[in-house]
């Protein structure tokens, strides 16, 4: 753990005009300065960084936030690591409140080590990968090593010092019946780092004929096999060039791939794809290609996949590779061109999910298309509603049934006409005029509430309940704008005041259920107020309640 007195002093130390200009070409405007966005495409720059505030906020696609959050995303790091990546980049020492934290993973590191020396000292794993077409420096590259016998592992770990239950806890080893053991004996090693370039595990293939052809470090406080993603690391800044990623099934698919140029490849540690893997491939938005064996159990996987990355609105497809063919071996035969014409012709997720669906019925037969229509209507539901309007049609087609007997799902397009934006300046200003100076907050608070805030109620009252709310930066950041000055703030006030009681004045005239006499009084407060807001004087809040 990095100590909390240690972060606040490199906090101190950032300037985020400094660690933006690092990674993008700022441009003064006003006080601020602008970039393109790096986190969205566009070509006039929308990407604000604020030298007074000492944040930053994108208008085209809403990101936001100070100097480590900037490093977090743009350099795709967790917290810890973009506060170590901040403080490297700013010459500063991070002070730990234990150094184990650092020590964890170096177990693996030595025994990586350690299993590479030995692949290069053994002739029949070299012969195995090279058979595989793997070059020399994709073993480099991959760190490709060999997993000797249980007792030589132990042996290294004794003989070089290492702690023997951090080797059990990174799952290196464990203690059965008969003592200490390696979980990997006479394996070809594949280490797995994390995207922040740590090793924390290993995928192993035997070459003994052990059962199990490949098996992976065991889950372990870094090691999430669910999580992780086999070469990203290497893959992760041409993700971000390329805007692309290729998902694979294998370790061989992901080297052999790399070494065709495909750099963008990564591959699933024997899993499926799942829920978890979602935010790293999130990242950047890439497009995302599965690229899938032919047989059943690729076949299936491919199709649960594409229902979750459709359901998660990614772009991208699907890429099955036929005859037992796969990806590793289409690269050792030299079929890079075909390879490169079957990522850019992948099958779409919907489309190949829905055609998956329908496929597994009989649809010349009327009761097995009803069966279809139900099973393919309830996916389409599960979209969208801009993707369930788009391939109702195709639906329609693929069962040559009429479109209307194509339901879509009302709610999802309720919520999105909700999410069209209204927007009222005034109200947005005298919103940025609070942030601008918050003293003013106390004082604006006893004339106004929320509720007279028609537009922008909700982000009245985050400036109340959380005036440091990141999400408040796109207002104070917003140039168009204006930072009213104290007289403009109150005129602007009592035209605010004069709107929202003339407003009460109208309900109240019309509210059947109260008492002749209530309504009278309250009728004289508000035309009072109104009569004091005409005269110029601001009225407090609390004289109608
Ligand atoms: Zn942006």
């Amino acid at each position: 753990m990095i100590r909390a007195d240690s972060i606040d002093n490199l906090k101190n130390n950032l300037d985020i005009v400094d660690i933006i200009s690092q990674f993008l070409e700022l441009k003064k405007s006003g006080a601020n300065f602008k970039a393109c966005c790096p986190f969205h495409g566009e070509d006039t720059p929308s990407f604000v960084v604020s030298p007074s505030k000492q944040i930053y906020h994108c208008f085209g696609c809403g990101v936001g936030g100070d100097s480590i959050k900037f490093v977090m995303e743009y350099e795709k790091l967790s917290y810890p690591e973009s506060l170590e990546k901040l403080a490297t980049m700013c010459n500063i020492d991070l002070i730990y409140d234990n150094q184990t934290n650092k020590q964890d993973t170096k177990v693996l590191e030595e025994i990586n080590k350690f299993y590479q020396k030995l692949f290069n000292q053994n002739e029949s794993t070299q012969q195995y990968i090279k058979s595989r077409g793997i070059s020399d420096f994709s073993i480099e590259k991959f760190e490709i090593g060999y997993a000797p016998k249980s007792q030589d592992t132990i042996n290294f770990l004794k003989t070089n010092f290492l702690n023997l239950s951090d080797a059990k806890e990174m799952g290196v080893i464990d203690r059965g019946t008969n003592g200490l053991y390696s979980r990997f004996i006479e394996r070809i090693t594949f280490p797995i780092y994390s995207i922040s370039n740590k090793i924390v595990g290993f995928g192993a293939r035997t070459i003994t004929g052990h059962n199990a052809k490949y098996i992976n470090s065991p889950q372990t406080k870094f090691f999430n096999k669910s999580k992780l993603l086999y070469g990203y690391n290497l893959a992760k800044e041409h993700i971000y060039k390329m805007n692309q990623i290729i998902v694979t099934e294998g370790y061989l698919d992901v080297i052999m791939l790399h070494q065709a140029g495909f750099n963008t490849s990564v591959a699933t540690l024997g899993t499926a794809l799942t829920k978890d893997h979602l935010p790293l491939l999130k990242r950047s938005e890439p497009k995302v290609i599965l690229a899938y064996d032919g047989d059943k159990a690729g076949i299936n996987a491919a199709f649960k996949a594409c229902v979750l990355l459709s359901q998660s609105e990614f772009n991208g497809g699907v890429v099955i590779f036929k005859d037992g063919k796969d990806p590793a071996d289409m690269v050792k035969d030299g079929k890079i061109e075909e390879l490169n014409s079957l990522f850019n012709s992948s099958t779409n997720f919907i489309i190949f999910a829905i055609d998956f669906i329908v496929a597994k019925y009989d649809i010349q037969n009327i009761s097995q298309k009803q069966k279809a229509l139900i099973e393919v209507n309830d996916y389409l539901k599960s979209l969208n509603i801009l993707y369930q309007d788009e391939y109702k049609k195709y639906i329609a087609q693929k069962l040559n049934i009429r479109e209307s007997l194509i339901k879509i799902d009302l709610i999802k397009s309720r919520q999105l006409e909700t999410n069209v934006n209204q927007i009222d300046i005034a109200e947005l200003c005298i919103i940025k005029t609070v942030l601008e100076k918050k003293e003013r907050l106390k004082q604006v608070l006893t004339i106004v509430d929320s509720s007279m805030f028609e537009i922008h109620k909700k982000e009245f009252e985050l400036l109340i309940n959380e005036p440091d709310n990141q999400s408040l930066n796109l207002i104070l950041l917003n140039e168009s704008l204006e930072n009213y000055d104290d007289d403009r703030l109150k005129n602007e006030l009592l035209i605010l005041l004069l709107r929202f009681y003339t407003n009460q004045l109208n309900i109240i005239q019309h509210k059947e259920e109260l008492l002749f006499k209530d309504k009278v009084l309250l009728i004289r407060k508000i035309k009072d107020n109104i009569k004091q807001l005409k005269s110029g004087k601001l009225i407090n809040y609390n004289l109608i309640s």
